[in-house]
């Protein structure tokens, strides 16, 4: 493969910068294409600034990915040159223990690979994900998209903010006659409102952005919480189903667990860089309360989530930016001023280089 264009940190500390990859020649298993859009997720951030420990420099982060496909290798059988495709966030994984023969891949027993920070299967090498001008990648982590060609940025990102949030609704059986709270309007939040409520599920959105909730009204929800607001809070008490919590910073999570019914489960997405306030046990006793986690989703049903967003003609709400507005892409993540996915246009990465 030529060398492929990049932006990368070279430290915690570091910006986001121009930076040259060599992608392997893809092999007979794998598709090689050119990323057309790259959405930016929070955990784009949190790894390049090694919030979570373990960020391998240079990171070049991304795994929102859509493109079009360059080449195929010789044992290729389900895409074609031209065709345009996604990659979520695995690349990889051992495909031989339990829950990769289930389907589970990002559960994997021996380590799935990361889109990027890697390591690769062989050999412990790193990865670099899609703020990147081509990718190369197995046949069996690359997703077919059924939407019109035109909503092809506003795609990018079901591959991780859309199955994240699908993936546990699914899980949790979310479906009519449930009552659903989503916690956080961002990239997360806002795909967790739209599917959700194509779930047949009645939708609550809790935000601390008072300014939301008109888009929430719209996105989906019936209703909307203001969760500093502790009235607004109380009225919901015991009543929900099913919350899934996307939020991005340590919180007080018995403010929502009390919103639980008996048997009810709140299942965390968001993966603060510290932890939440230990919750209280007696929110949970009481009423067999259940506090879970979930992450990503496997590749089936990524599959079945950007066929299942086709059907209901859900796409992601986006703001546009160019490569080298990333870091103020950032910048506004942290304020929560997303409205409600960043996507890199990669046609400008060759100016930002
Ligand atoms: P995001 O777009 O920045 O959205 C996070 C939202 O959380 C904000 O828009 C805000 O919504 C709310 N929020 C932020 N700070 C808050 C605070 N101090 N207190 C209460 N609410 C706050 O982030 P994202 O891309 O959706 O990602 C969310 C989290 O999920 C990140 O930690 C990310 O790493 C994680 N994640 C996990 C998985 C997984 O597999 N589990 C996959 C992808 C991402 P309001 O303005 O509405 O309050
Ligand atoms: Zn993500």
């Amino acid at each position: 493969m030529p060398e492929s264009l990049a932006y990368a940190a070279q430290s915690a500390t570091s910006p986001l910068a121009p930076f040259s990859i060599d992608r392997r020649s893809p092999g007979p298993t794998d598709v090689a294409l050119d990323i057309l859009y790259c959405g930016v997720c929070h955990s784009d951030l949190h790894t390049a600034r090694d919030e979570w420990g373990g960020t391998v420099y240079p990171c070049v982060p991304g795994h929102e990915i859509v493109g079009r496909v360059t080449s195929v290798g010789n044992k290729v059988s389900k895409f074609k040159v031209g065709e345009l495709v996604g990659v979520g966030c695995m690349v990889d994984s051992c495909q031989h223990c339990k829950p990769c023969a289930d389907g589970l891949e990002q559960y994997c027993d021996n380590g799935f690979t990361g889109t990027y920070n890697g390591p690769e299967q062989s050999g412990g090498g790193n990865t670099y994900g899609g703020y990147a001008n081509q990718l190369v990648v197995r046949e069996s982590f690359v997703l077919r998209i059924a939407h019109d060609e035109k909503q092809l940025a506003a795609v990018a990102p079901l591959l991780c903010a859309g199955i994240t949030t699908y993936s546990p609704l699914k899980q949790w059986g979310v479906g009519p006659g449930h009552k659903v709270g989503i916690v956080g309007l961002g990239g997360l939040g806002h795909m967790g409102v739209k599917i959700a409520a194509a779930m047949g599920a009645e939708v609550v959105l809790f935000t601390t952005s008072a300014g939301k909730r008109d888009d929430a009204l719209r996105l989906g929800a019936s209703a909307v919480v203001v969760s500093k607001n502790a009235d607004e809070m109380a009225a919901h008490a015991g009543s929900f189903d099913f919350i899934l919590n996307t939020v991005a910073a340590p919180h007080n999570l018995d403010a929502f667990l009390v919103l639980l019914k008996l048997d009810g489960t709140m299942t965390r997405g968001g993966a603060p860089a510290s932890p939440h306030p230990s919750p209280g046990v007696f929110n949970l006793i009481m009423k067999r309360r259940r506090l879970a986690g979930s992450l990503i989703g496997g590749i089936r049903e990524t599959q079945d989530m950007l066929d299942f967003c086709a059907e209901h003609g859900i796409v992601s709400d986006i703001e546009m930016i160019r490569m080298d507005e990333i870091e103020e892409a950032y910048a506004r993540m942290l304020k929560s001023d997303v409205k409600y996915r960043f996507v890199i246009d990669m046609a400008s990465l060759k100016q930002a280089a």
